[in-house]
């Protein structure tokens, strides 16, 4: 695998531009940086089929966009080039069982932005190194384009069984982006395979998302529940969610590659210092959240990817994140809920009162 983050000039235009780019890439803050050509990607028939098999689950604006997301040339129109850029958020572990958790991405500053800012950063760049205007459109999960496949074409790292890019010093923990541009550049060598015999991610996932492996069934997913459903957590998956407030890191944290990370890391841009946890989401008070207003939401959540629940999905998470930790100084807020206006949080806030008197009549 080529190392993405000491790019090496090699000769040739499109090489000797290439490695321009990543190494402008990494002096904007991202910590690795590949190029991938703008063509058709083996992931075609994987994301057709995926979609076919309803491995999707709530996410129908995957079916809307397969075109775009098999071709990025009906994205931008010319391209040629997909430069793809990682940054990794490795910083704060320690999910322990015990806890209330949220899923690490989303404990600091929203990465839209902070990744969003780079990447236009990026764009502008590249119009500086070649001297003359460039088309260029920039993605952090924001678009059409699988950022996962570019980045793994572009060196970045390989697609694991649990389905997310990684690399193998910086691990999966990483925030993803691309730029697609009309430039000419050298294609990286993609990433190797390096999962081996190893099944860790399959074995460990709660609720047995990983269908087999390179195959999330987004129904049974615990990230898709918590995040990407607006409706009821599936009564079969309540259980398995234990403490995750929002999203799921489980089939990251079992992942030998993970460990240990890289840590020490320069932040001469301070970006790192804007995507750490905030204090209130590294181990939140489930009473703190239960009894959240839309004002306090609105206030806690600014700027924070934590947005994409709603206000409402997170009361309906930390209502089933209360059924699996029965605490009996819970019982009024749960009781509130259970009595209040909304049908979909009063059938949460019943199915975690029933948990916690199982609980408190097996304990008598
Ligand atoms: Fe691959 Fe094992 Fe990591 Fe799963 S846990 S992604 S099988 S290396």
């Amino acid at each position: 695998m080529p190392d993405s983050r000491k790019p090496v000039t090699t000769g040739g235009s499109g090489e000797l531009l290439r490695d321009q780019v990543k190494s402008l890439a990494l002096t904007l803050g991202f910590d690795l940086a590949g190029v991938a050509a703008a063509l058709p990607t083996p992931e075609t028939e994987y994301l057709r089929e995926w979609l076919a098999k309803g491995y999707g689950g709530s996410m129908q604006w995957l079916e809307r966009s397969v075109e775009e997301r098999v071709d990025p040339r009906r994205v931008l129109d010319g391209a040629r080039s997909v430069i793809a850029v990682a940054m990794s958020y490795a910083g704060e572990g320690g999910a322990d069982r015990t806890d209330v958790h949220i899923a690490r991405y989303a404990r600091g500053e929203d990465y839209h932005v902070v990744m969003g800012d780079r990447l236009r950063a990026l764009g502008w760049g590249l119009e500086a190194l070649v001297g003359r205007s460039v088309a260029a459109r920039s993605y952090v999960d924001t678009g059409p384009v699988a950022e996962r496949v570019f980045a793994s074409l572009g060196g970045l790292g390989w697609i694991g069984k649990n389905t997310c890019l990684i690399h193998p010093e910086w691990g999966s923990y990483l925030f993803l982006g691309v730029v697609l541009t009309d430039l000419e550049l050298a294609p990286d060598e993609p990433g190797k395979d390096r999962c081996g015999s190893c099944r860790l991610c399959l074995d460990a996932c709660p609720t047995g998302a990983l269908v087999s492996p390179y195959r999330l069934d987004a129904r049974r997913c615990i990230a898709h529940a918590t995040i990407e459903d607006p409706g009821p957590v599936p009564m079969e998956l309540r259980e398995g969610q234990g403490g995750w407030l929002f999203g799921c890191d489980v089939c990251q944290e079992v992942c030998p590659w993970n460990r240990p990370g890289p840590g020490g890391l320069a932040d001469p841009l301070g970006l790192r210092e804007r995507l750490a946890p905030r204090d209130s989401w590294i181990r939140p008070s489930l009473e703190w959240v239960l009894g959240l207003g839309p004002e306090d939401w609105q206030a806690a959540t600014r700027h924070s990817a934590l947005r994409r629940a709603r206000h409402r999905g997170l009361l309906r998470n930390a209502l089933v994140v209360a059924g699996n930790r029965p605490d009996p100084a819970l019982r009024d807020r749960l009781q509130e809920h259970a009595q209040g206006p909304d049908p979909m949080l009063a059938e949460h806030a019943r199915w975690a009162l029933a948990r916690l008197d199982a609980h408190e009549t097996a304990g008598a």
